[in-house]
C-alpha cells in the first residue's frame, strides 16, 4: 500500500518534492498557507546553480523549461566601492550556466505546474505517532492524518517543533528590500548601472545590493548591522543609535527612505538613487539555525530546506531546498516497500544534515565578510569565489 504523504509549504522546498513524486507516479497532499498561488508578491530573483537547484530540476523533468526561462546573462556582477568607483565588473562567458537567474514567481509556477495545491491550509501543528500516523491540524480546526509528513514550511516552520525545539537565531544583520520597476524607461541610469545582473557596494559594517529581474523590475537589498530589540522572532527590530536606525514604523515609506539614506550617508550619489527611487520598503533581520543543528528521528516527520537549516542568503538556502526535496522524493520513488518509508527518511536526514552544515558554515562566513568592518573582505571573498 503506498503511504499517504503530505508536504507542508509551497516554496522552493515542497513543490520540488511534489514535483519528482508525481513525475514517478506517486501521489502527495501539498498544503501552503497562502490563500491563493498569487496571494502575495513572489519576491526576488534566484541563482540556481549546476549540481543543486538544476540538478533538482532535472530530477523533476523540467529542465529545458528552465534553460527557456531562466537569465544567464544575469550572472553578471560589478562591485563598487562607496565613491561609486568601478572595482570588479565580472561578465559570464557565452554559454555560461553555472548559476543562472530566474525570478521566484517563474519558478514557483514551472514547479507547481499540474500539481493540486491545497491553498489557504496554514498547518499550526502537527503530532506525531498518533493513533494512525501523523496529525495535522489545520487553522479552521480541521485534522487529517498521513504516514508521512515533510516540514517544507520555511524559517519559522509549525512542523519544526514535532521533531526540534531549537529555533533561529539573529545574526546581528538586518536587510531592507526595496524595488524599482521598468528600470530602463524610467531610470536608464540605474539600469545601466545594475547592468544585466548585480551590482554591490561594500561599506563599513554596510552593503547595497540591487539585482535585476525579468521585465526591468529591480530588486534592491539594503543590509547593514544592527541589534535586534524585542526577542528573535520575525519581529520588528530596532537600533539603539536613533539617528541610524532605519524604521520606527517599517509602515511609513518615506521616514524609512530618509532613515536609509541617513545610514548610506556620503555614498555615491547614482548609489543613493537606488534608494531614493525604491517604492516599498520590506524589513527582513536575518536569522540562521545553528550549522550542526540535526534532530533525533522522529517517525512519519521530516524537514526540508529553511525549515531543517535556514542559513544566511548568500544563494544556497533555495538550492540545497530544492536539491534535498527532489533527492528525497526519488529516493521514496524507488523504495522496494513504500509503505515503509522510515529508513529512507533516515538515510536522506544524514545526507541532509552533513551537507546543510557545510553551505551553514560557509554562508556565515560569508556574511562576516560581506557585512563587515572592514569592505575589502567582501572583495576578498568575491575574487575567492568568482572565476577570473
Ligand atoms: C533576499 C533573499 C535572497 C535570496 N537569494 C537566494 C538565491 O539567490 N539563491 C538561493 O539558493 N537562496 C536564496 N535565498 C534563500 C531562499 O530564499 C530560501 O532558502 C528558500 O526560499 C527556502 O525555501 P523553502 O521552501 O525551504 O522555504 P520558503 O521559501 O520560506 O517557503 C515556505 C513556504 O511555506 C509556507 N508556509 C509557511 N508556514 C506555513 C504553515 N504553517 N502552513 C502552511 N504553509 C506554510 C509559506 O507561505 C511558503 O510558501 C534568498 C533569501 C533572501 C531572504
Amino acid at each position: 500500500m503506498r503511504p499517504r504523504i503530505a508536504v507542508v509549504g509551497g516554496g522552493p522546498a515542497g513543490p520540488s518534492f511534489a514535483r519528482v513524486l508525481h513525475r514517478h507516479g506517486h501521489p502527495v497532499t501539498v498544503l501552503e498557507r497562502d490563500p491563493a498561488r498569487d496571494a502575495r508578491p513572489a519576491g526576488g530573483t534566484l541563482d540556481l546553480h549546476e549540481g543543486l537547484g538544476q540538478a533538482a530540476l532535472g530530477k523533476a523533468g523540467l529542465s529545458a523549461q528552465f534553460q527557456a526561462l531562466s537569465r544567464p546573462e544575469g550572472q553578471a556582477m560589478r562591485i563598487l566601492d562607496v565613491d561609486g568607483t568601478v572595482l570588479r565588473d565580472w561578465r559570464p562567458r557565452p554559454g555560461d550556466r553555472a548559476h543562472p537567474e530566474i525570478d521566484r514567481g517563474q519558478l514557483r509556477d514551472l514547479l507547481l505546474g499540474p500539481l493540486d495545491v491545497q491553498w489557504g491550509r496554514a498547518v499550526p501543528e502537527v503530532v506525531p505517532e498518533s493513533r494512525d500516523g501523523v496529525l495535522v491540524r489545520f487553522e479552521d480546526g480541521r485534522q487529517e492524518t498521513f504516514d508521512l509528513v515533510i516540514g517544507a514550511d520555511g524559517a519559522w516552520s509549525r512542523v519544526r517543533p514535532a521533531v526540534s525545539s531549537v529555533t533561529p537565531r539573529y545574526t546581528g544583520v538586518t536587510l531592507v528590500e526595496t524595488s524599482l520597476d521598468e528600470v530602463d524607461a524610467h531610470h536608464p541610469e540605474l539600469a545601466r548601472l545594475v547592468g544585466d545582473g548585480s551590482v554591490a557596494v561594500y561599506g563599513v559594517n554596510r552593503a547595497l545590493v540591487a539585482q535585476r529581474n525579468s521585465g526591468g523590475h529591480v530588486k534592491v537589498y539594503a543590509q547593514f548591522r544592527v541589534p535586534l530589540e524585542g526577542g528573535t522572532g520575525p519581529d520588528r527590530h530596532r537600533g539603539p543609535d536613533r539617528r541610524t536606525d532605519p524604521d520606527p514604523d517599517p509602515a511609513d515609506t518615506e521616514a524609512v527612505r530618509s532613515r536609509l539614506l541617513a545610514l548610506f550617508d556620503g555614498w555615491a550619489d547614482p548609489v543613493l538613487d537606488l534608494l531614493r527611487h525604491g517604492t516599498t520598503f520590506t524589513h527582513r533581520p536575518l536569522h540562521a539555525l545553528p550549522a550542526s543543528h540535526t534532530w533525533t528521528h522522529v517517525r512519519g516527520v521530516t524537514l526540508l530546506g529553511d525549515a531543517a537549516h535556514l542559513m544566511p542568503p548568500l544563494g544556497a538556502g533555495a538550492n540545497l531546498a530544492m536539491l534535498e526535496g527532489a533527492e528525497l522524493a526519488e529516493s521514496l520513488a524507488a523504495a522496494p516497500d513504500p509503505a515503509q518509508p522510515d529508513e529512507i527518511v533516515r538515510a536522506f536526514e544524514e545526507r541532509m544534515w552533513a551537507r546543510a552544515a557545510k553551505w551553514a558554515n560557509i554562508t556565515m562566513a560569508g556574511l562576516e565578510r560581506l557585512v563587515s568592518p572592514d569592505p575589502s573582505d567582501a572583495l576578498a571573498l568575491f575574487d575567492d569565489v568568482q572565476p577570473s
